[in-house]
């Protein structure tokens, strides 16, 4: 499976240094590294944050993704995303579903023709990639800032898809999206026990299926949740 590395980009900047490969050159804040194809490294150009990593052949400090860096800091989970040949219009963006440690359980990517393709990292040889779920166990997505996000008390919001759960972190700090692979009414109980004890709020998307509540048609909301506020859809808001 032939599979390419990511570069920074404005909306994917480096998690090390928070820069990206579009900014001016020469003024020593560009960063031309890029996301390793497995997601597990950052590869940064700047000097001034390669203390005590390692460096690849083009002199990038190569910084680890997902548990503690060599540097000291914790760069997040990676977001990579798993590059394939152009197909179904094109790859847009994989979303990955990572244990508690933030290692990749599965991912799913997303094509330009609104198509969804789920896949994990081979057991056998976790530098390669499979196809489907497996025996996989599965996780609401964004599980460790999810898991911080409870522990300090912040607000989980449930969104319906990936994209939306990643553009609310950036609203507010102290709020943390999650979601569930395969969107609306298909919410599991194991699920909820990650959310114990969090203030959670479900967005839903302004359709019918968004209107159903994420937690299966038995239970209007998951037990451990102390506030469910449904927002949306659209109509009958005040
Ligand atoms: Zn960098
Ligand atoms: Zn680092």
């Amino acid at each position: 499976m032939s599979k390419k590395t990511t570069s920074w980009t404005e909306n994917y900047p480096c998690p090390v240094c928070g820069s990206h490969q579009q900014m001016t050159r020469g003024t020593g804040e560009r960063c031309h590294g890029y996301e390793s194809s497995n997601g597990r490294w950052a590869f940064c150009a700047r000097d001034e944050h390669a203390d005590g990593v390692e460096r690849n052949l083009d002199g990038l400090g190569k910084h680890a993704l997902g548990r503690t860096c060599p540097c000291g800091a914790d760069h997040g989970a990676g977001g990579a995303r798993v590059l394939r040949p152009a197909a179904r219009g094109g790859f847009v963006e994989a979303y990955h579903y990572c244990d508690e440690s933030g290692n990749t359980l599965y991912a799913v990517e997303r094509y330009a023709d609104k198509s969804f393709f789920v896949t994990r990292p081979d057991p056998r040889d976790p530098s390669k990639w499979i196809s489907g779920l497996g025996e996989v166990r599965r996780v609401p997505f964004n599980l460790p800032n999810v898991i911080k996000a409870v522990e300090q008390g912040h607000t989980v919001y449930i969104t319906e898809g990936e994209k939306d759960a990643l553009a609310v972190n950036p609203i507010r700090g102290d709020v943390t999206a999650t979601c569930n692979l395969g969107g609306a009414g298909k919410w599991r109980d194991e699920y909820s026990r990650h959310l114990e004890g969090a203030d959670v709020v479900i967005v839903a998307d302004d359709d019918e299926v968004g209107a159903r509540p994420r937690t299966g048609a038995s239970s209007p909301r998951p037990l451990y949740l102390t506030e469910c506020l449904l927002i949306g859809p659209k109509e009958n808001a005040a």
